[in-house]
This record gives C-alpha cells, structure tokens and sequence, in this order.
C-alpha cells in the first residue's frame, strides 16, 4: 500500500484525507541513535534537534513505500526546514499544509481551502478520487479510534496502564494501518478493565508537556527515577484524540474545526492561552507536579518557559523544566535533576 508521511510539530495534519486517497497516513518520527551529518550540511548549529534528525532520515532516504509528505505548519523551524526538503530530499510529492494559529473564521476559511489544495494535488499528482464519502468514512475510523484512546488514556490515572505503554500504543497508531489498530486498541482495552492497579505508593503523578517527545525510552526512564505520566500535553499523547470530528456536517469544515478547536499546543502563541491549558490539566488530575521537556534549540518550548515558572510558583505547583539533546545518552545525564525534583515533590 502507498504511503504518505507527515512531518508534523503538532498533530494538525488531516489524516482523513490520506486515508479517503486510499493510502496509509506515516507520522515520521526521529530516531535518537543516529548521527545527524548530512543535515547539519543544511541548516545551522542552533537548529532544533528532532527537526534536523527527522531531515537526516529524509535526505538518506525514507521507506520506499512512502511517496510523498505532508509538512504541516508547526513552529518557524519544521516550516523553514520544507523549503530544504524541496531542495535535497528525493520524493514526488511534498505539500505544504498551512494550519493557522490564529482560531477565528478567517482562520477557519484559509484552513479549509489549504485542504482542499492538498486534496486536488492529492488527486492530481495519485490519480485517485478523494470523494466526500470517503472523507465521511475516514473520519468514523478515526474517530472510533480517538474515542478508544481516550478511554484507554483514563486507565494511566487509575495506575493501571505505565505512561510508557500508552506512548507506545499512540505511536503506532500514528504509523500503521488504522482498522487493525482499531481492533489492537479494543483488545487492548478489555485487557487493561481487568487490569489490577500496579504499585503505585511511592510513585509522582505528573503532567508531561514540551516539545515533541516521541522516544518512549525517555518516558520508561522518567519511570525509572519514579514518576508516573498521568496525563500530558503531547500531540504523542492527549493532542492527538482530545476531541472528535462531527460526523454531520461539510467533511473539510469539520476536519478544519476539528484541529483549530484542540487547545493550543506548545508550538503554539501565546503562552498565557498555553499556561491555562496547562493549570486546567494539573488541577483537573490533581498532579505533584508538571515537567516540561524541550528538545534542544526548540524556541516555542523555550519562549513558554520563564512565564510557565513564573505562574506555577504563584500557584505552588511544582515545576521542571529541562532541555535535552536528542539522544539516549543525554537521558543519564539527567537523572540527577529528575531525582531531585521527585525528591521535592
Ligand atoms: S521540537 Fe520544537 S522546534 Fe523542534 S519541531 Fe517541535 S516545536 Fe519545532
């Protein structure tokens, strides 16, 4: 089956279009245990760093299967980094997808007509029929499986389900066949209901926000310093399924609405709009404290970052934030700053 991968900072891509083109939507991901070369060659020394790894990948060479990308509009870093896509990496179809920032009826007009130019280069470019009714039936499948991973997402609270599984599950739904992963996620959830909780008593329940966080290895090892993810703001995580699409109206506007109606993700402005997200969570679960993780040289997560401190210490919740390379050796590094904050939470 074709592919179409998507290079998103935050989840706003609408899969329901590459699946209504009758190919499989990919979200790429980066991978922490390769150099990164032939992308510095491209883009300065203070370039994010999962930006640049997902760029190595693509310069050496994606999946076969993958025919095109999709970037969607992010932060200025996944943005800039399309126009050296277009230049060095080899694929016949690379779209720019504008998602706005801005959550008022022009956004919502400019956001609909962008779908709908991917949708006629989809058609061009594939010679394939992206009807409505397509569209209609991928947003059922895709909204069955936010609804699963919503309430699978609820058994992290009850100490049923490691953060670490549940980030695993959510990654590969966004890399495989959706009507499998629809039947691994209703497996999955029978199985947890007659779960037991594991033991929990010295745990810390935490809200995970930042940047894209996408190495489960890292949440196994904020495990191992003793935390448990609760809940998070992550487009891995809560960004992904945090509502659904109306099923009943124009498919493209629902699609639209869907994705300018989420709350305001971290690569998003402004911070206040972001901070009230934010303290709604970690009221709402009753959390020890909040980490916020920025991946090396990522400007939105760092710009948040004085004011979240700022506001959490008003609010006497316990705040961490921490930037880290894109590599597992950074983790080690780490660990003394996690195990501090647990100690002090
Ligand atoms: S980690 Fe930050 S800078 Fe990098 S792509 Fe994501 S939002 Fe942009």
């Amino acid at each position: 089956m074709k592919k179409i991968a998507y290079f998103d900072a935050c989840v706003e891509t609408p899969e329901e279009i590459i699946l209504a083109a009758d190919m499989l939507p990919i979200r790429l991901f980066g991978d922490p245990e390769i150099g990164i070369d032939k992308a510095n060659e491209h883009v300065p020394p203070t370039h994010c760093v999962w930006a640049r790894n997902i760029l190595e990948q693509a310069i050496n060479g994606l999946d076969d299967n993958i025919k095109g990308v999709i970037t969607t509009h992010g932060c200025d870093c996944t943005n800039r980094e399309f126009d050296i896509w277009l230049e060095c990496v080899n694929l016949e179809f690379l779209f720019f997808l504008n998602a706005p920032l801005k959550r008022n009826e022009t956004a919502l007009n400019f956001f609909m007509n962008d779908i709908k130019e991917l949708i006629s280069q989809l058609e061009e470019k594939f010679n394939v029929n992206i009807t409505s009714e397509k569209i209609n039936e991928a947003i059922k499948k895709m909204n069955k499986i936010r609804k699963l991973l919503r309430e699978i997402s609820s058994f992290r609270v009850d100490m049923k389900l490691k953060g670490s599984e549940f980030h695993a599950l959510v990654k590969k739904v966004q890399q495989s066949d959706k009507s499998k992963m629809i039947e691994i996620l209703e497996l999955k959830l029978a199985e947890i209901k007659e779960r037991k909780p594991f033991p929990n008593a010295n745990l810390k329940k935490v809200l995970l926000t930042g940047s894209v966080i996408d190495d489960t290895e890292f949440i196994k090892f904020l495990e191992e310093v003793g935390f448990q993810i609760v809940i998070d703001d992550l487009c891995i995580g809560t960004k992904y399924f945090w509502n659904s699409v109306d099923e009943d109206g124009d498919p493209i506007k629902g699609l639209a609405e869907f994705h300018l109606s989420k709350p305001i993700y971290s690569t998003k402005f402004p911070s206040y709009e972001r901070f009230r997200v934010l303290k709604n969570l970690a009221e709402k679960y009753k959390v020890d404290g909040v980490i916020n993780i920025a991946q090396k040289f990522c400007e939105p997560v760092l710009y948040d970052h004085p004011y979240f401190n700022k506001k959490f210490k008003e609010l006497e919740i316990p705040y961490l934030f921490v930037e880290m390379e894109y590599n597992r050796e950074s983790y080690k590094q780490l660990t003394t700053r996690f195990e501090a904050f647990r100690e002090i939470i």
